[in-house]
Formats: C-alpha cells, structure tokens, sequence
C-alpha cells in the first residue's frame, strides 16, 4: 500500500502477507474484458480511453497478438505470453469447444463472444510475473521509495475540522502504533475487502455502521455496499482415459528439465491454460459465463466431492500440469447479487472483517449459471472427446443426485458455490457521493488527500478476471495523481 511522504513514496505490506498481493498466488491469466463491459463506468473510463492504459504496461511476447498494434504493445513492464507447452488434452478440448460452435480468438481486441482462448499469462521466461516482480522490483533501488514490509496500515489519519488526510497509523510485528505523515496524499490499494474496513475504522462509510462501532463519522459513504466476486460450483468434471497410473521417474525427470532450461511439461499449467467465454442471452452486452477449467490426480475412481473439485482419499497433490480429471467451471462472469463488508462485531480493528456474499441471491445468476451445464455437456458428444476418450466422472453428486437434471445442477450451484477469488466494488467509482465512494478521479468523497487504486474501485465486474483491470487502474491512478501534482509546481520533484 503506497503512501506519498513529503517527495518520497512510502509503500508498506501487510504482515504474513506478500509483496505484490494476490498477483502472487493467482492464476496469472491476463484478459481485459470487451468494450461493452465499461459502458456504466464514468464517461473518462470509456474502453477506447483506456486502451492507452492497458498498453503502457504491456509487454506481449506473441507476435500473432503484438502485431496488432491497435489493442496491444510491446516494451511495458509486464510480460504476457502464452505457455508454449500444450498437451493432447488442450487440443482436443480447443477442438471440442470448436465443434459446438466457439471461435479461437484474441479476446483482448475488443471482442470475447464465443470464444474459445489459449490465454495469454503474466510471465516471463515461462514463469510467473507479480506485481512486485513486474513493477516493484526495478524500482526498489530508488532513493524516493521506502519499502516497509510486515506493517499492517490500522487507520488512515484525517484532520476532523478540515477533513484533510494527515496520513496512517500501522503497525509492525509487535511495536507500537506508528505513524507516517504524508504532505500530498495516501494512495490505498489494499484490496477490496481491507480498503473496506480500513476506511471504515477511519470514519468513512455508512453512518449506521460507523456509528454502530462508536467511530466518529467523517463521511457518510457507501463504503463496503457494492461487494460482488464471480462465482461458480462444482460437479462437473470429465475423466481422461488413458492416464490411469503415474510415473514418479518422469516426474523427477520434467524437474530437472524445468530447473535447467524453463522448458518441458512444467513450463505449463495444465488444463487451465484454455477456457471459453459465452454471451448466453441475446440482450447481453458481453460475455457472461467463462468456462474455466483446472485439471487435478486422482488415484481412484471411487470420485468424492470435495469442495469444487473431485477428489480421493488416495490422492497426492501434483503440478497442474499431471491430471487426469478436468473440471469445468462455468463461472459466472458479471454477477448481479451484491454483497457487504463489514467490521468484525467482536473486534473491528483486528479482528477480520465480516462478508455478507449474497451469492446467487437474484434469481438471475443462479438461472444463468444452471443453463451453463448445457453446453459442457453437449462436448461429450463431441468427435473430439469421443476421439481422445474424454468422459464425464462418475461423481457422487451428494445431496443432489436424485433430483432431475436441471434441479440436479440447481442444487449443484446451491450447495458447491465458490468465490473466484475477484471481489470489487466495495469503493465504487462514480459520479456521485450518495452511490459511489470515489470519485472518477479515485478521490474519496468527503476528503482531501486520499485515493484509492486498486479492484475495489471498480463499480462491477468485467468479462475477465480482475488482474489485468487492476494493473490498467494502477496505471490511470498513477497519470492523474501525477498530473494533479505536476499543476503545483513546487509540490512536484521527480527523482530516479
Ligand atoms: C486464487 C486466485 C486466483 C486468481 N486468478 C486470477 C487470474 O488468473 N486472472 C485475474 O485476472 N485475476 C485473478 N485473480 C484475482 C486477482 O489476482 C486479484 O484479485 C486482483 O489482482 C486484485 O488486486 P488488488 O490490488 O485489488 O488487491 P490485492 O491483490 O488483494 O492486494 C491488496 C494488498 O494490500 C495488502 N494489505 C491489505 N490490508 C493491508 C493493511 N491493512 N496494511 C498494509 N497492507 C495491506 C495485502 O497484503 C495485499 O498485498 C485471482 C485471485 C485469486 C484469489
């Protein structure tokens, strides 16, 4: 989490966390979503003028995405390319989604419809890309930035009388609260669950939850209103043939070849290298469902669910790129239930904030993700998985399994839902105070001197995971506070 400090930058992460947050741990895969997706957002936030944004980062390595040069570019921070290494599998279910009527394409030029996707990942070198390794490391030696690692920010400072940012509070292992002042402003980006609780421990966000935890109100805000995240559920997997056994000297042998030259059976993962997007209603103004696919070992076919992938007792987990179970997550793209944050009744300020989901609570996304199951099935009778002897797995669908079909898979979704991981919203962007907490610049309304820029800002979700719109958002939210700074003269020093 940055915060500015007289002329340097001040950037703290939470203990027992990562630099570089969720980008550490993530699936990595870079998608932008379409045009149509940014309609509702703030006129300033049009696709078109944010092209330039998702470009100025972007370093793409496959000349067949970078030779188009309208959506894409070379030479930013960030590395995107896809893995080289394909197997039998991602073929036969590119084929597969292609014989029931999807299209290969870049979905990253303005158009995801139908699409069936070899995606393209942060990673350089077939290995991962953070945040931190893309962005923060080549400036870590900067004299104007001080890197603050296992701080946890408690609370942002504001002035009760001129509601001005004076800076945060944080804490360090087991010392003191410690303060760190800043002259221009503080940049939060500490997701959207935490950027929720920290402004509501500092007094911004709805008066009743303020008040109901005795903090003096600085803004009535609907700070931690606007929660959503993708979901999905579990149930539908298919079963590869021929891979019954595994052999722990290849294993060992695709080690060495990855450790020595970044190449092989490694240099991949797996299934969830290919997923597919459909718009499923005419009236839709993009994708809604992704298909997403992760691939895991099963040393039996006595099938259990377990959480939203098959499992045995047996099992050993493996690199992704070992399956031979694929499961198939129709991931509902663009939910329309919300959600809350909240502070932790017992303990606000340390204790974890509370997240009332509301999963599937419109009718809609429970419908919608329902008539996704559809489709997966209709692959099975696919030349392609017939061919390569893909089947469905025998799961216990427990406590689903008498129900008919379409209750089948309602009862699926109802009982297997899971978060991607993806949440936004709880500081929306808009026009104005009443249903958004920051403004189209990223200033929080009501106060002076704080911005935030990360995922939480965005009002809804894209087609696309959130990584991509975040790395864009970091980049605009990095141009305007420079342009507001680089108005006041004396305020602005750049050194490198
Ligand atoms: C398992 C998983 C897989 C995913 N895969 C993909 C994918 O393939 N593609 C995609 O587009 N998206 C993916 N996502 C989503 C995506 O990675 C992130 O959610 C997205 O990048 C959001 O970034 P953010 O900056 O808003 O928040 P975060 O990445 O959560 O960053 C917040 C940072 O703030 C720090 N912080 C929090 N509170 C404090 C505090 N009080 N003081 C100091 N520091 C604090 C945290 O430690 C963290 O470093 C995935 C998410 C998950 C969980």
């Amino acid at each position: 989490m940055p915060q500015q400090f007289g002329n340097r930058c001040w950037y703290t992460s939470a203990s027992s966390s990562v630099l570089g947050g969720s980008s550490v741990t993530s699936d990595a895969k870079y998608a932008r979503g379409v045009p149509q997706d940014y309609a509702g957002w703030p006129r300033d936030w049009a696709h078109d003028r944010l092209l330039p944004y998702f470009k100025v980062s972007e370093d793409n390595g496959d000349y067949d995405m970078w030779k188009d040069t309208r959506y894409h570019s070379r030479g930013g921070e960030l590395h995107v390319q896809r893995f080289k290494y394909i197997d039998k599998y991602m073929e036969s279910v590119i084929e597969a989604f292609e014989e029931v009527g999807f299209v290969q394409k870049d979905i990253n030029a303005g158009d995801a419809f139908d699409a069936v996707v070899h995606h393209q990942f942060a990673i350089l070198n077939n290995t991962r890309l953070s945040a931190n390794t893309a962005f923060l490391k080549p400036v870590r030696h900067m004299k104007n930035l001080q890197i603050i690692t296992g701080a946890t920010v408690t609370k942002i400072l504001v002035d009760k009388t001129t509601k001005a940012v004076d800076g945060v509070l944080y804490e360090r292992g087991k010392s003191k609260e410690q303060a760190a002042y800043v002259k221009r402003e503080v940049v939060l980006a500490a997701g959207a669950i935490n950027n929720a609780k920290l402004l509501l421990l500092s007094g911004i966000g709805p008066r009743a939850e303020v008040s109901r935890h005795n903090i003096t109100l600085l803004q009535d805000s609907p700070v931690g209103l606007n929660y959503r995240d993708q979901v999905s559920f579990g149930g539908l997997s298919f079963m590869l043939e021929d891979v019954t056994s595994f052999n722990e000297s290849q294993l060992v042998a695709d080690f060495e070849q990855w450790f020595e030259s970044r190449t092989g059976l490694l240099a991949s993962r797996g299934i969830g290298q290919i997923s597919s997007f459909v718009k499923s209603r005419e009236d839709h103004d993009g994708p809604d469902i992704e298909y997403v696919l992760d691939g895991n070992f099963v040393r039996t076919n006595r099938f259990v669910m377990s959480k939203i992938n098959v499992a045995a007792t047996e099992e050993q987990n493996l690199p992704l790129p070992y399956y031979n179970i694929i499961n198939v997550k129709p991931v509902l793209l663009k939910p329309k239930s919300k959600g809350r944050v909240t502070l932790n009744k017992q303990n606000p300020k340390y204790g974890r904030p509370t997240i009332q989901p509301n999963f599937l609570k419109e009718n809609k996304d429970l419908q919608y993700l329902v008539d996704s199951v559809e489709l997966v099935l209709q692959l099975l009778n696919t030349e392609s998985f017939k061919k390569t002897g893909i089947k469905l797995a025998p799961i216990d669908h427990f406590p689903c399994e008498k129900a008919n079909d379409r209750e089948k898979w309602s009862c699926m979704a109802r009982h297997y839902t899971t978060a991607m991981g993806t949440p936004v919203g709880t500081c929306r962007m808009g026009t104005n105070a009443t249903e958004a907490v920051v403004d189209p610049t990223l200033k929080v309304y009501g106060v002076e001197g704080l911005r935030v820029v990360d995922a939480s800002v965005m009002p809804a979700h894209v087609s696309a995971g959130i990584f991509a719109v975040s790395v864009m958002i970091a980049e605009k939210g990095a141009k305007m506070l420079i342009d507001d700074w680089k108005q006041i003269k004396d305020y602005y020093v750049y050194s490198s």
